[in-house]
């Protein structure tokens, strides 16, 4: 089989850049074992997670504010969190349908042989296909370090897979590891009513994220952390009783007892059979790309996780829509990736949001800025939800008052940013932001309140 771009992995670093080269002719062979759009986001990642969250909240606010007692049966959630998979499984079916002249989706696992050649191994036997250009977006998985009894924890991946078997709860969890993943986890089973720990190895949690987000942060979720408590095995006492051991960093075995462990000990990239041997990897195995997302090789491209440079869906999405333009223009970089502007954000109940440039980093950069603040408890949706920690920061470069950078905890964190991630894109001054009309009532009314602070 011969085609224009092959495409390595369907998540969200491999078919919107399908679907934008389908729509200029090219002709596209995307390969993923699952045989469905949407990758490890759809199948056991932000939707799957995020549904199970967004049912966390509602039954969260009903019991704190209208004294409900909901505890629910989380087979049900489980359930309603299968079938918005299976909508979003459909709607992608129904996407690929309207380009079925110019995609085509192999379900199997790719090999590549050369850079213009992959082996697809499907349930019909190896098929090969030649293509002039290659993306490779075979994203992530996660880290299960071995230790005795490992194989009586479970990852995200168990909790939130596509048609998972896990669909009770115990009501006591124990969470291993302190990343996003794992607070964000945490979080969503308390708001369910379920007693969850979080065994940390080191002194911090949330390493890599701005400290002044996490100091905010960490006050409001309210979790039980045990710091410097690195796991060392656990041991099956009962049906659904497992004990755990871990170090209390004074070299003490200790144990507690939990009906559930979860490892959230880190993601790591997938690369396809062949990659390593002929394509550029940083320390940590990421594939090696500059901001056009070209490889080390001229005609491929790497694209989300598998990339390290932005973990995150949309971040993908973004990669994949670069990666297509570029090819597009035969290679020649016309499209780079401003990472800067992208946002990031920790979904933990309540959330936690940045984007651009934060200020340890525009210290090391030598860039002068001033900042603005507001507190969430005088916003009127944190009022309303009764959810009032919480601040929003805004860094103005000293002199041009442009955005650099921005972040925000507290309700509808998530949904701030992305505002606040168009202003740090295009360049936009404080002045822009205090003369835009944010409706009332919604938190991004915030930015420009704050922004008027240093006019
Ligand atoms: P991203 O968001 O970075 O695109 P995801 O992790 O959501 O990444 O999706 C990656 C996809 O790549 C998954 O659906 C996975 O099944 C697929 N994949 C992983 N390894 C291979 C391989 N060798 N061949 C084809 N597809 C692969």
């Amino acid at each position: 089989m011969e085609t224009d771009v092959i495409i390595i992995g369907a998540g969200g670093g491999g078919y919107p850049g399908a679907f934008r080269l389908a729509r200029s002719g090219y002709r596209v062979v995307i390969i993923d074992p699952k045989g469905e759009l949407g990758g490890n986001c759809l199948f056991s990642g932000c939707i799957p997670s995020k549904t199970i969250r967004e049912i966390a909240q509602i039954v969260w606010r009903n019991n704190r504010i209208l004294k409900a007692n909901l505890k629910p049966d989380f087979s049900l959630i489980q359930d309603h969190k299968d079938r918005v998979q299976e909508i979003r499984y459909m709607q992608h079916r129904e996407e690929l349908k309207e380009f079925r002249d110019n995609i085509e989706l192999i379900r199997g696992k790719a090999k590549l042989i050369d850079n213009k050649t992959v082996e697809a191994e499907t349930e019909n036997g190896m098929i090969e296909v030649k293509g002039r250009y290659l993306v490779i977006s075979t994203g992530s998985e996660p880290v299960k370090p071995k230790f005795p009894g490992s194989e009586f924890s479970i990852t995200s991946d168990d909790l939130y897979g596509y048609r998972t078997s896990l669909r009770r709860l115990p009501d006591d969890i124990t969470i291993v590891g302190g990343g996003y993943i794992a607070l964000e986890t945490a979080t969503i089973l308390k708001a369910l009513g379920y007693n969850v720990r979080l065994l940390v190895r080191s002194d911090k949690v949330l390493k890599g994220f701005e400290s002044e987000i996490v100091n905010t942060l960490l006050p409001l979720l309210g979790l039980e952390i045990m710091y410097n408590s690195p796991i060392l095995e656990i041991k099956k006492i009962g049906e659904q009783e497992f004990e755990v051991f871990y170090s209390d960093g004074k070299g003490n075995k200790k144990s507690l007892k939990t009906g559930l462990v979860m490892l959230a000990t880190g993601r790591k990239p997938v690369l396809p059979e062949g990659a390593g041997g002929i394509l550029a990897l940083d320390s940590k195995g990421h594939i090696s790309v500059d901001d056009s997302m070209k490889t080390n090789l001229p005609n491929v491209f790497a694209t989300g996780d598998v990339n390290g440079k932005a973990p995150y869906f949309h971040a993908a999405v973004r990669m994949s829509i670069a990666a297509a333009y570029n090819i597009m223009s035969n290679g020649t970089p016309v499209d780079y990736v401003d990472f800067k502007s992208i946002p990031v954000t920790i979904f933990t109940i309540p959330p936690a949001s940045y984007v651009g440039i934060m200020p340890s980093e525009a210290k090391r950069m030598g860039i002068s800025f001033i900042e603005a603040s507001y507190e969430l408890k005088n916003d009127p949706m944190a009022q309303m939800y009764d959810e009032m920690g919480g601040v929003l920061k805004l860094y103005f470069e000293r002199g041009s008052l442009r955005l650099i950078g921005a972040w925000i905890v507290g309700v509808h964190a998530g949904f701030v940013i992305n505002e606040l991630g168009q202003a740090v894109a295009h360049g936009l001054t404080a002045r822009d932001l205090a003369e835009f009309a944010d409706q009332h009532p919604t938190t991004n009314e915030l930015i420009a309140y704050t922004a008027r602070k240093v006019l």
